[in-house]
């Protein structure tokens, strides 16, 4: 979809921190993150939520959230994650196009609803770098 944001980012028209990506889904971090580290991981191709993904495509989605979740785990250090997805405009759903939330979670962290961190100069690359590093493990 031409007007998409994340049909943009995943063809590179829109700079992102990107985290991995394969033949069928793309990962990157969240411009405003809940925790630093929070993920997005999308279909490459555009569908607009859950209803209107393939199945294939969304077994292909999650199998990239588990690898990412493992990644950001270690990388980070966290001690949990939560993985979201967002539905329709009554499920807090924002961009309309297929994506997971993969969110680091800190025993100390005092919860992560509403709360949008920005990025220092420098802290989304130092962030990705040590999610990356896990991957190539
Ligand atoms: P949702 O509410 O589930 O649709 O979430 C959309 C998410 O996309 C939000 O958490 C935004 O912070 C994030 N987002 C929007 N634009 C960008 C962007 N250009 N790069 C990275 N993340 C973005
Ligand atoms: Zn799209």
């Amino acid at each position: 979809m031409s007007d998409c944001i994340f049909c943009k980012i995943v063809k590179g028209e829109i700079p992102s921190e990107k985290i991995y990506e394969d033949e069928y889904t793309f990962a990157f971090l969240d411009i405003h993150p809940n925790n630093l580290g929070h993920t997005l991981v999308v279909t490459k191709d555009h569908f607009e939520n859950i209803y209107t993904t393939p199945d294939e495509e969304f077994c292909r989605l999650m199998l990239t959230v588990k690898k990412m979740a493992t990644a950001i785990k270690h990388g980070l250090d966290a001690d949990g994650i939560n993985i979201v997805m967002n539905n329709e405009k009554a499920g807090g759903q924002d961009v309309f196009h297929t994506h997971i939330h993969v969110i680091p979670r800190f025993s100390n962290d005092g919860g992560y609803h509403g709360r949008h961190l920005i990025y220092k100069e420098g802290e989304s690359k130092a962030v990705s770098a040590k999610i990356k590093k896990e991957l190539e493990k």
